[in-house]
């Protein structure tokens, strides 16, 4: 992706983002500084020793705010890791966090690697070893760093941290506590590997709730049939795509990735094409749809929703100005440049914004952590209860029902679901809706009512950062 000269860097355009949130805001005199400043970033240098010779890495782990313990954001892997992207991602972890009020300073780390040139034990030697530079200096601990996916990393690089962790602490009972987004079987929790596209599902339900906001997109009506263009069948991609597709009847016309795009206007089968990319490493050659060689121009194309779902920066000065999509909500971090948001703006054009947008999976990061500090999973105690409570009701109706002759028989459908205690999954979903909503609310608030403040992203900034700086001004800072 080539951007403009002119552009901000990733950084310079999260603290433009910042500025113009903080300038509306009464803070105490230089409170704003200390806010925007990223505390700490930690960079390492380590030896592997693969396929007969020493290999260096180069890896950060950057703390932006511990206005609370444990800091918390993901580890990337990836070649365009620096020091910059890093504090830019970690000081959106801050804000993100505030906004969805999971408990949490912000934190990000990155590894300078190209995942897809290493087999399975060559990245479980290299991440044994980040993670142990990590672990001594405390950048990942339960009580002070916990980090998570991102780009490039997933349950199996998590499991890993999880196991160095515990073998370096041997008595720390918390100890699965010290990363999340770990396999299910492995101290996870269910839900977590579909929770940021989940996440994105929820907030485009949230916003589609509010026909005020809708119309500012110049839109109408309900999820249902509207045409959207997905940047990046990633996880959080995927995800989105296939909830967006299956369960709200929304008809994905493009998919935008690594090596072109596919388009069908009528709609792609999710499942379908992500299998294909998974088989054959990008949509060349897909057979149920038409490719488009130059994948970047389909950003450009008409739809009711854009989704870029990829890597920061792709809709910038070059092409802010061409952009059709009405409504685009943000699944990656930092998708739209501090410049192209203007002109975005400008154009009426309305962001839902990364902060909002992709918290999904922070969020379920939370009560993956909850989990493990509290040792047991989510239902244990009531599931069963719930459902026998739920029998005394559908045994009570049936009786009356019988009483009157049985003509008001319950559909069984009724009768199946409503029995059904909720297990982890089902109370991961309602936690993080109900997580969406709210943070809705307060960004939604704020948007409508406040002075000075004309888009969801300015929005989301005010309520993060009054929400940091009322943290700090109660430690007296
Ligand atoms: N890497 C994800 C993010 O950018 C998740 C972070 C986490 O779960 O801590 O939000």
């Amino acid at each position: 992706m080539t951007t403009n000269r002119a552009e901000p860097s990733f950084r310079e355009s999260v603290d433009l983002m910042f500025n113009r949130a903080a300038a509306l805001l009464d803070l105490p005199p230089g409170l704003e500084e200390k806010i925007r400043v990223c505390n700490s970033t930690y960079t390492v240098r380590f030896g592997v020793k693969l396929r007969g010779r020493v290999q260096t890495f180069t890896g950060y782990r950057s703390v932006h705010s511990e206005h609370t313990e444990p800091v918390k954001g993901g580890i990337r892997y990836s070649l365009g890791v620096n020091q910059d992207e890093v504090e830019a991602l970690a000081a959106l972890m801050t804000y993100k966090c505030a906004l969805v009020e999971a408990p949490f300073g912000g934190s990000k780390g990155g590894l300078c690697i190209d995942p897809r040139e290493y087999d399975t034990d060559e990245l479980e030697k290299i991440t044994r070893r980040f993670a142990y530079e990590l672990i001594k200096r405390d950048l990942i601990d339960p009580a002070q760093n916990v980090p998570a996916p991102d780009m490039g990393t997933g349950e199996r690089e998590m499991a890993i941290i999880a196991d160095q962790y515990a073998r370096m602490n041997t008595t720390d009972i918390n100890a699965r506590a010290c990363v999340t987004g770990k396999p299910p079987h492995a101290g996870g929790i269910k839900g977590r590997v579909e929770a940021t596209g989940r996440g994105v599902q929820y907030a485009l339900q949230e916003f589609f709730r509010h026909p005020e906001d809708i119309a500012k997109a110049g839109l109408s009506g309900s999820l249902d049939g509207k045409r959207v263009i997905v940047q990046g069948l990633g996880n959080v991609g995927y995800h989105a795509a296939k909830f967006l597709s299956e369960e709200d009847g929304s008809i994905i016309t493009y998919v935008i990735e690594r090596d072109g795009a596919i388009h069908d206007r009528n709609g792609l089968d999710i499942e379908d094409l992500h299998n294909w990319i998974s088989e054959h490493g990008g949509v060349k050659g897909y057979p149920n749809g038409q490719y488009i060689e130059n994948g970047s121009a389909v950003l450009e194309e008409e739809c009711d929703i854009l989704i870029p779902a990829a890597l920061e920066a792709v809709i910038n000065l070059s092409n802010a100005a061409n952009i059709k999509a009405p409504l685009i909500i943000e699944a990656a971090n930092g998708p739209v440049t501090a410049g192209a948001n203007d002109i975005l703006l400008e154009k009426g054009t309305v962001i839902i914004p990364d902060l909002y947008a992709n918290a999904g999976g922070v969020t379920v990061s939370y009560f993956e952590w909850v989990k493990n500090l509290s040792h047991i999973r989510f239902g244990r105690m009531q599931r069963r209860q719930e459902e026998s409570r739920h029998q005394l009701i559908v045994d009570e109706l049936e009786r009356l029902d019988a009483h009157l002759g049985g003509k008001w028989s319950m559909t069984p459908d009724f009768k199946q679901k409503y029995l059904r205690g909720a297990g982890e999954l089902e109370l991961v979903r309602s936690g993080l809706d109900d997580t969406m909503r709210e943070a809705y609310a307060a960004m939604q608030e704020v948007w409508h009512n406040r002075e000075g403040v004309k888009d969801l992203r300015t929005a989301g900034f005010v309520v993060a950062v009054s929400r940091v700086a009322s943290s700090y001004q109660a430690k007296g800072i």
